[in-house]
């Protein structure tokens, strides 16, 4: 196979993104225009001004980074804008089917309306011809008290665009146990769930994350330091949604080439790639899976496999997941043939 027909293969093929948080695709460019519009922090002129934003020395620094940024936002305007520019580079990757996180308590706790929020993002996802749906990330760092809150109004508000909350920012801090009633509450709600694990903590995170009855684990990759958290995701058939890139940049681990996918992988734990913060990271869907095939030396048909594994982990209903696998997997079959593979 030649290495064009590869990357012209994973460029265009059908794609599912799970893991992207909507504030992670803020590129420097759009935050220097959301700063003029706003007259703040004046003393940023050029998207150099703002390169140490984007360069991290563990993961606190990622999320002091992180928290700056995103907190320039000031009005639902800034986070259409910030969706539009994240959606837009998913049609361009022929991404077909994307869960966006959306930590919009952030944005709550400075004054934004829910409704507005949710419709700002529902307007960007209008603007392009995929299918995207809502996952709230609850942030650890505000509590379970306001994480149950959330939950209450996103039940009350019924958003046919949310379908699912997931727990991310400070591990350590603020553990999964805090959050039962949370989660309790969106089952009931009928919402997905899904959680950060297993990235700042060991297996005991990810562990604490089970418990919390979720069907999907964010990172999750240190659940290989305990062999009995290996078994209950075989057991439950949990995914994985993993960052190669993002885990190297916040130094989880210590290089692409010791990235434990492979040995994920190979012990028959269903994982999905995912971009995690493409513009912190430098990185995107794409540029995930031409790492997994050229540093980590995983095949075009386990990558094909990881992408309907995403999709058969969506939270949408089965016939609708049933029916995307198969238009993806004819979409597949047909650009082998086109390109030879
Ligand atoms: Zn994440």
């Amino acid at each position: 196979m030649s290495v064009t027909g590869i990357e012209a293969y994973l460029r265009r093929a059908p794609k599912v993104e799970l893991h992207v948080h909507l504030e992670g695709a803020l590129r420097p460019e759009r935050l220097l225009r959301i700063l003029r519009r706003h007259g703040t922090h004046r003393e940023y002129q050029r998207p150099e001004d703002l390169a140490w934003l984007y360069q991290h020395d563990d993961l606190a620094a990622f999320l002091d980074h992180f928290r700056f940024a995103v907190t320039q936002l000031q009005d639902v305007q800034d986070v259409h804008d910030v969706a539009h520019d994240l959606f837009e580079s998913l049609a361009s990757q022929n991404v077909v089917y994307a869960e966006v996180l959306f930590s919009a308590a952030i944005f709550v706790r400075q004054g934004m309306a829910w409704e507005e929020l949710l419709a700002a993002v529902e307007e960007a996802a209008r603007a392009v011809a995929l299918e995207i749906k809502i996952v709230v990330d609850l942030v650890r760092n505000f509590g379970p008290e306001f994480a149950e809150q959330q939950v209450e109004t996103l039940a009350r508000l019924g958003r046919e665009s949310v379908v699912g909350i997931h727990l991310g920012g400070d591990e350590p801090g603020f553990p999964a146990s805090l959050f039962t009633r949370a989660y309790q509450l969106a089952h009931e709600a009928r919402l997905g769930l899904a959680a950060h694990a297993g990235e700042g903590v060991g297996a005991d995170s990810v562990q604490q994350a089970l418990a919390l009855g979720v069907q999907r684990i964010g990172h999750g990759i240190r659940c290989l330091e305990s062999e009995s958290v290996v078994e209950q995701l075989l057991e439950r058939g949990t995914l994985l949604e993993v960052c190669p890139t993002s885990n190297v940049q916040t130094r989880v681990v210590p290089g692409l080439r010791t990235h434990p996918l492979s040995e994920l992988l190979r012990r028959g734990i269903r994982v999905a790639l995912g971009s995690d913060d493409p513009s912190f990271f430098g990185t995107d869907i794409t540029r995930e899976m031409q790492i997994a095939h050229d540093v980590l030396d995983l095949h075009l048909a386990t990558l094909d496999r990881m992408i309907d594994d995403a999709m058969q982990a969506a939270f949408l209903p089965e016939a609708v997941r049933r029916e995307r696998l198969e238009a993806m997997r004819r979409e597949r079959a047909g650009l082998r043939g086109e390109l030879g593979l």
